[in-house]
């Protein structure tokens, strides 16, 4: 697919890959052939965690859950939605997400899942952006660090916009702007 006009590419396609197959091999070396639990943060994670679990050899569920903090560019208060969240007690869990920037989403996630009591409990993210980070945790698996720009596609939206785009784009200052009321 060719990148329209108002982005620029930030990783392509191949570099995805190769990041996501690194990602999936220190995945596999750190638990080996243990089962694992993988938790996916909805809705940006959707595209890597279908890629990443396709690369793992262990015995594996997957579950689900939401958290949305933003609406457009804009920051809005974190909300979590553990409904779909599968059965973690005593599971190894992976938790699975996008994209580390304030770190706020993955720290409020991590508490929840560890308020359920798993056996253990690592993170995985495609990306984390360069200097933003606000909270002392952070992901155990991380496949590129990047600028700090917003970015796009691979999962990663604006307004619910672009997620299908197979490389990862960064939108330029002046697409973007508020959604109309
Ligand atoms: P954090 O809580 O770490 O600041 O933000 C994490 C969440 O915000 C991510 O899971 C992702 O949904 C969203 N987010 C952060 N930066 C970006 C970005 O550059 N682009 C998009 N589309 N979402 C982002
Ligand atoms: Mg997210």
């Amino acid at each position: 697919m060719e990148a329209p006009f108002f982005v620029k590419v930030v990783l392509n396609q191949e570099q995805i890959r190769a990041g996501v197959e690194r990602l999936a091999g220190q995945v596999r070396a750190w638990y080996e052939e243990r089962p694992i639990t993988v938790v996916g943060v909805m809705t940006g994670s959707l595209v890597l965690l279908a890629d990443l679990i396709r690369l793992l050899d262990m015995p594996l569920k997957v579950g689900l859950v939401q958290a949305a903090s933003y609406e457009g560019t804009n920051r809005r208060p974190l909300s979590i939605n553990p409904d779909m969240m599968p059965d973690v007690v005593g599971h190894d869990v992976l938790l699975v997400d996008d994209i580390f920037d304030t770190g706020h989403t993955l720290v409020e996630v991590v508490a929840l899942i560890r308020s359920l009591g798993p056996k253990s409990l690592r993170s995985a993210v495609l990306l984390r952006k360069e200097g933003r980070q606000q909270v002392e945790h952070h992901p155990d698996f991380v496949a590129f660090d990047i600028d700090n720009q917003f970015v796009v596609g691979y999962g990663l939206d604006y307004c619910d916009a672009y997620r299908n785009l197979p490389y990862v784009a960064a939108l330029e200052p002046d697409e973007l702007h508020e959604p109309a009321e």
